[in-house]
């Protein structure tokens, strides 16, 4: 039979919330292990040129190696499986079983799994991901400075993103499935009211996406509009990464979970955790949150 180590902490996600935590974790001496998903750095993997992560002037994955070196530097190590379920508690310690078929033992854990954007399932849009179809205003709305840009969706992330977007581009349509936005804020709703380069179109989906021979995007919606444009930016919603959780854990209305909420010995940083902005400054600065909670909790033992 196999010997279980016993992990101080075992943090789930290697995205800059999960490497962060492991950094604090393994340097305040802790015996630390990251259960690192698929792929190392999550989201950033995605992120060629990342330019707003203060001190930072590389690829989002160059930052993740970074900061998978340094956690290891102080002892942390990474494996990269997926857990499938949390299973005991605080008082026997918690047992992650994972996607190798092996289970790891802490008593700990640090949940850094993140959240994904919803996809948009429409032909086109996965192979023009990074070429004109964006799920990150704030991080790709630099690239569109004088453009036209269409922002999908309708609640508080879509308006939002387009009154981003308005500060930058020419012009931004938002086409939304529904008549009104009913779901969004008022005070959002009245700011795009306000604007003259944004532009509601109400009561169409978008049906599929492609590209003109000079590089731009022509959309047709469901009543058969052509819109042409620059750029898409896709705001239909977050999925937090949290199958892997029993469901009587409490989640907010996006999924997310709530600190307060958590079986004790339990903590939660970056996009996964409620109320957070979606952002690798965040995820840092509550990576290293969680990660001193997760100590403090060690030490009283
Ligand atoms: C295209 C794109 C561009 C972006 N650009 C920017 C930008 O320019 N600037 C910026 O600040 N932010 C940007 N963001 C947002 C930023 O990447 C995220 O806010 C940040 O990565 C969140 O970090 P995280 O560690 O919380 O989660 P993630 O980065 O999502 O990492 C989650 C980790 O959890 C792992 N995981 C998932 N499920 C499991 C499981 N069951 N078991 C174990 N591990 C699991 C994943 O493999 C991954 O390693 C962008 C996002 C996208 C999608």
């Amino acid at each position: 039979m196999n010997e279980v180590i016993m992990y101080d902490v075992l943090i789930l996600g290697s995205g800059p919330a999960g490497l962060t935590a492991a950094l604090y974790c393994a340097r305040g001496g802790k015996k630390t292990l990251v259960l690192g998903g698929d792929r190392l750095g999550g989201q950033t993997a995605g992120i060629a040129v990342l330019e707003n992560y203060p001190g930072w002037a590389g690829s989002g994955l160059e930052l993740a190696e970074f900061m998978k070196k340094q956690a290891e530097s102080f002892g942390a190590e990474i494996k990269f499986v997926s857990a499938t379920e949390i299973a005991g508690d605080a008082e026997s310690a918690f047992n992650i079983l994972c996607d190798d078929g092996k289970r790891y033992v802490g008593k700990a854990v640090i949940i850094a799994t993140g959240a994904s954007p919803r996809r948009l399932e429409i032909d086109g849009a996965r192979e023009l991901m990074g070429q004109g179809v964006s799920y990150c205003a704030t991080c790709d709305g630099f690239f569109y400075y004088g453009k036209d840009v269409v922002v999908m969706g309708g609640g508080n992330s879509a308006l939002n993103d387009a009154l981003y977007l308005a500060d930058v581009a020419k012009n931004v349509k938002i086409v939304y499935r529904k008549g009104a936005f009913t779901r969004a804020e008022d005070v959002l709703r009245n700011r795009v009211s306000e604007r003259e380069n944004i532009e509601c179109l109400f009561n169409t989906d978008l049906k599929k996406i492609a590209k003109t021979p000079d590089d731009k995007l022509v959309i047709t919606t469901t009543d058969d509009q052509e819109i042409i444009c620059d750029g898409l930016f896709v705001a239909i919603g977050h999925e937090a990464n949290t199958d892997y959780l029993s469901e009587d854990i409490r989640r907010d209305s996006m999924g997310r979970l709530i600190p307060s909420e958590l079986p004790r010995g339990i903590f939660v940083a970056g996009d996964v955790e409620s109320e957070i902005k979606m952002q690798i400054a965040t995820a840092v600065g509550t990576g290293c949150s969680a990660a001193m909670d997760a100590i403090a909790y060690l030490n009283q033992l």
